[in-house]
């Protein structure tokens, strides 16, 4: 598993960077010309690091499946293919579905890009520099479906859709309306999340807005176990805070993806990378200048630009900017 799912994260977080290495890239974050005039800045990621802690105890584990499950002479592991449910959690403010209200087809297109992503059957997977191609066997053999049950056992109208207006959740807010990356994860965190959250033993739990006022295009959970730290903004990720959250502008790759100064985030790899970090996988330069993503088949990575916003590889304006061990 690690040799595969890992190697999945030389594709997913590096192609993910690379896909986007011709927009002007400043500390982390990128500046998009918006209707040709007014210029919006986003953050891409914003998920919190895990600290060293929550490595060595997700690495542990990692080592034990691998352990469990017998490597091959050639280090791959005989992997269970796995199919996670996915409940997307609409919250908007409509009284249709329209806009920020997203259409299925826009949900079922972002389940197409994750299955495609985490297969290795993506058609641009030739992105992928050269020194890459041997170790983006691509195929974790994790794959999405959308839910057909709710949590009571009762079949789903649509399925994996979990419409929900904003200011029909207790104590919450527009999440349109946070103004920075840290007050709409706060937003999420205690009040959107707790409130909507299905059990995440059995579903992975997508929430999508308009989050405008925060610039951020999406942020992840790190897999929790018992007494794992540092999860979630510095506390161990709970049943109530599992998941991802994606900006409905960079989710999926019809109806409003792309609109409103979004392009090019119209090709659903916001999300892969965020479930990429959902199920554990680090930025591949280990989130600093020069780290390690714990993938032991792919080298240190210098971080991004300047080793901006704890050296992201967001940002290497010429292939390769590399570091080898
Ligand atoms: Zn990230």
């Amino acid at each position: 598993m690690k040799k595969q799912l890992l190697s999945a994260s030389a594709f997913l977080l590096f192609g993910f960077s690379t896909m986007f290495a011709q927009h002007n890239v400043i500390a982390g974050s990128t500046q998009v010309t918006k209707a040709g005039t007014q210029e919006q800045q986003f953050t891409r990621c914003a998920s919190p690091v895990p600290s060293a802690e929550w490595d060595t105890q997700f690495n542990k584990l990692v080592e034990q499946y691998i352990k469990d499950h017998q490597a091959d002479a050639t280090g791959k592991v005989n992997t269970v293919p796995a199919t996670i449910p996915v409940v997307v959690h609409i919250i908007h403010n409509q009284n249709s579905v329209t806009q920020e209200n997203i259409s299925a087809a826009q949900v079922a297109s972002q389940i197409t890009v994750l299955n495609a992503d985490f297969a290795g059957t993506n058609t641009d997977i030739t992105s992928v520099p050269s020194i890459f191609t041997g170790v983006q066997a691509g195929n974790t053999q994790v794959q999405f479906c959308l839910a057909v049950t709710d949590p009571n056992g009762n079949p789903m109208t649509e399925p994996g859709i979990d419409r929900k207006k904003w200011n029909t959740i207790s104590g919450a807010t527009d999440p349109n309306a946070a103004s920075s990356g840290a007050a709409l994860q706060t937003l999420f965190n205690n009040t959107i999340k707790p409130a909507t959250i299905w059990d995440p033993t059995k579903y992975m739990n997508i929430w999508v807005a308009k989050m405008d006022g925060s610039g951020l295009l999406g942020y992840a959970s790190w897999p929790a176990a018992a007494g794992f730290p540092g999860g979630q903004l510095g506390t161990a990720e709970t049943n109530q805070n599992s998941g991802v959250v994606i900006n409905c502008y960079a989710f999926g790759t019809s109806g409003i993806a792309g609109t409103s100064g979004y392009t090019p985030y119209n090709k659903g790899r916001t999300a892969t990378h965020e479930v990429g970090h959902w199920l554990g996988l680090r930025h591949i330069s280990g989130d600093a200048a020069c780290g390690d993503d714990f993938c032991n088949d792919t080298p240190k990575q210098k971080g991004g630009f300047g080793g901006g916003q704890g050296g992201l590889n967001y940002s290497c304006p010429s292939f390769p900017i590399l570091t080898f061990r």
